[in-house]
């Protein structure tokens, strides 16, 4: 008779300082759904996509296997997701197991934390290994995932993306799924062994394409391109989480020999450690930065300044105005700066109309109770040039061809900055945030972006120079400002004296 497979999503990136709710109607963002996809609608919004569970649907139908697809939930970053959403995720797949299953096959960030549980997949895989108990599951995991006991006691092969930003999703869904496929034919007996670092990296230093991380997760790649690991994946982390299992990690699959897989594992995780004051990012206050920006030569295309302070797309608000205030206050020129989330603005200056000239208190409406910030307006005055619907089609490499919808924009000239404010929550990997909106970003010599590393993905090729602000937020790189309540404690760098956590070498 022929095998059936269970496949589902659940990704959440959870910044537990964030002030941006989280409700479960958030969890259709890949679809324009009212909530987690059920039903054809998984397969719709998911099948041939760069991620992981689109290769799980291409190897159930090399295997000639049946496939059931009867969850998928995705929300953007932001703060902890009410419990209710692992109900409805476990129900529904629990529900599917029960039919008959002999895999399960699952898609989950690594760093979910709801209001009950600070381990999210955690939790989710120990209640499918509970009405479950020896079901092989395979699970491909987010770079930014925090690796805890629960999550591979209660699993079978583990994978994890090796990119930031991430385009090997749906690489990392073929490496998992191969694995417990050969795993499911008898070929091979998946061990693991995991470890992790009392380290918080700081997401400006951590991405697999620099150092030190390269030439680590280099080593990992080659060890299970050569076969002698089934497969290695280093996790950077998501460090903006008050967890006790925050860190940076490691997993190891090997065939049959959990010594061999501890052994290459300790080895990297040495190596991750010996190296961790290179994941610092050393914080300059914010007027330093922008009159660096100021002082770099003319030449072609804008000097980025990138805010990554208060990035929605690790869970900020958006509407911190900090940096744009220093700009302001430094009086640089000819700038496009956001988008900026502020619906209110965006109506009052809808209500004005276009070519009014208005004077209003802009952002900072959203205060950061847990970083003790309280949201602080900029004063501008400027000219309404433009109001759109805020819908665009990426033409950049990251998420080519998806339509964006931000909620009404509106562009705010105030003779030297235009600034972009929506009624959504934007991270600005594509440039069509500006030239949908009638401004050329090329054209400027300075573009002020709240973002950390996707901006790359539309803005680097017409960078001149890119220069990283550390504005305020709940998303700073400056970790000593976090209220770290439930974090296991020492953690470097906020403790650099904390001692390794490594079994001693023999
Ligand atoms: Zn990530």
């Amino acid at each position: 008779m022929a095998q059936r497979w269970v496949v589902a999503v659940l990704r959440h990136e959870t910044n537990t300082f964030s002030p941006v709710a989280t409700p479960v109607r958030d969890f259709g963002r890949v679809g324009p759904t009212d909530g987690p996809a059920t039903g054809q609608e998984t397969w719709r919004f998911y099948r041939d996509t760069n991620n992981p569970v689109a290769a799980y649907i291409d190897l159930a139908e090399e295997e000639n296997v049946e496939l059931d697809f009867p969850f998928a939930g995705n929300a953007h970053p932001s703060a902890p997701a009410p419990d209710t959403i692992l109900d409805l995720c476990s129900e529904a797949v629990i529900g599917s197991i029960e039919k008959g299953c002999d895999a399960l096959f699952l898609d989950l960030h690594g760093a979910m934390v709801t209001e009950g549980f600070d381990d999210g997949e955690g939790e989710l895989l120990r209640r499918f290994r509970k009405v479950a108990p020896d079901l092989p599951i395979a699970v491909a995991l987010d770079y930014h995932t925090n690796l805890s006991a629960a999550i591979v006691d209660n699993a079978t092969v583990i994978c994890g993306y090796r990119t930031y930003p991430h385009i090997d999703m749906y690489e990392t869904g073929l490496r998992a799924g191969r694995t417990l496929i050969r795993a499911l034919n008898g070929e091979v007996s998946p061990m693991m062994a995991w470890h992790s670092l009392p380290v918080l990296t700081h997401m400006n230093r951590h991405a697999p394409s620099m150092q030190p991380m390269q030439a680590v997760m280099e080593r990992a790649m080659k060890a299970e391109a050569d076969g002698s690991i089934l497969n290695a994946s280093l996790f950077g982390g998501f460090p903006l989480s008050d967890i006790p299992h925050v860190g940076l990690s490691g997993i190891v699959v090997a065939d049959g020999n959990k010594d061999a897989a501890e052994r290459f594992l300790f080895d990297l995780m040495q190596e991750l450690w010996d190296k961790r004051d290179e994941f610092v990012f050393e914080v300059e206050p914010i007027e330093q930065s922008v009159a660096a920006a100021m002082g770099i030569a003319p030449g072609d295309g804008p000097v980025m300044l990138i805010d990554h302070g208060d990035n929605c797309g690790s869970g900020g608000n958006q509407d911190v105005m900090a940096v744009l205030a220093e700009v302001i206050e430094q009086g640089l020129e000819n700038v496009c700066a956001g988008p900026f989330s502020d619906p209110e603005a965006v109506a009052s200056l809808i209500d004005a109309g276009i070519g009014a000239e208005v004077t209003l208190q802009l952002g900072g409406k959203v205060d950061m109770p847990a970083m003790s910030l309280v949201g602080q307006p900029v004063t501008v005055t400027g000219t309404v040039r433009r109001i759109t619907d805020g819908q665009f089609t990426v033409s950049g490499p990251m998420f080519t061809g998806v339509r964006m919808n931000i909620g009404r924009t509106v562009v705010l000239d105030t003779g030297r900055i235009e600034i972009v404010i929506s009624e959504g929550r934007f991270e600005p990997f594509d440039q069509g945030c500006f030239t949908h909106a009638g401004i050329d970003p090329a054209r400027k010599d300075f573009v002020l972006l709240k973002s950390r590393q996707h901006f790359r993905a539309g803005f680097e090729p017409i960078a001149r120079e890119i220069v990283m602000v550390s504005g305020p937020g709940t998303c700073t790189s400056d970790y000593s400002l976090f209220p770290w309540k439930k974090s296991r404690r020492p953690l470097y760098p906020i403790d650099p004296d904390v001692e390794s956590n490594l079994p001693s070498q023999s």
